[in-house]
């Protein structure tokens, strides 16, 4: 088994449409190369100070994806190079975006993180909000919203996350006549459940430990 291999038997599986995102949270600078070397240009990373550390000894053609949760005070240090956030959840963290957007002077792409599992502990707005929003949204003009992120409930029980990437699809198209053509992505499915996600609809993958090995926190 090798990082390259396992890179590989994913993208030989799912359609060329779907993009794969190399989640590399923990992962040494040494095992992101390898990805890297093997094509890889997509990577995910859920911590700004981790991120920030890598970008710097790293290529510099990496699409770096944002994918956890995001602190407003933390917003100024991805800024400058961050390809797409996928977990917007408040208005006030997409104006800290714009703001510094703006001040980078670049238009930063987002995902609006949608809370689609039972568990409590996930981020993320309900449809109505967003609904609501969508006019303050649209004057923010460093922002660019491309789409919608989701997480399923982490369980074996495929009939429920399946229900649940379904609602966020729904979402998606509830959303995608205000926002353009821009707004064509959804950022679902996981090593976990990636399958399920793309006969769901997903466009995005967040694959972690499926290509790099299980974590160790
Ligand atoms: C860690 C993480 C992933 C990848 O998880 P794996 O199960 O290792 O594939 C995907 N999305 C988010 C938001 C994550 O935090």
């Amino acid at each position: 088994m090798s990082i390259a291999n396992d890179l590989r038997s994913i993208k030989g599986a799912i359609p060329e449409d779907v993009t794969l995102i190399a989640v590399s949270k923990t992962r040494s600078i040494e095992e992101i190369k390898e990805a890297y070397d093997a094509g890889q240009r997509d990577m995910g990373e859920n911590r700004v100070q981790e991120l920030c550390s890598k970008v710097e000894q790293l290529p510099k053609d990496i699409r770096w994806h944002l994918i956890g949760h995001l602190q407003s005070n933390k917003v100024k240090y991805i800024a400058p190079f961050v390809h797409l956030i996928h977990s917007i959840e408040s208005f006030k963290l997409l104006k800290e975006v714009d703001k510094r957007a703006r001040e980078n002077k670049r238009v930063i792409k987002v995902l609006l993180q949608f809370h689609i599992a039972q568990e409590e502990s996930k981020f993320g707005f309900s449809l109505e909000e967003v609904l609501d929003l969508i006019h303050p949204i649209k004057e923010l003009k460093n922002i660019e919203v491309n789409g919608v992120m989701g997480m399923a409930t982490f369980t074996d029980n495929e009939h429920q996350i399946k229900s649940e990437f379904r609602s966020l699809k729904r979402i998606y198209f509830d959303l995608k006549d205000h926002f353009g053509d821009q707004f064509n992505t959804i950022s679902m499915g996981m090593s976990g459940d990636y399958e399920l996600a793309i006969v769901e609809g997903s466009t995005m993958i967040r694959v972690g430990s499926k290509i790099f090995g299980s974590r160790n926190y």
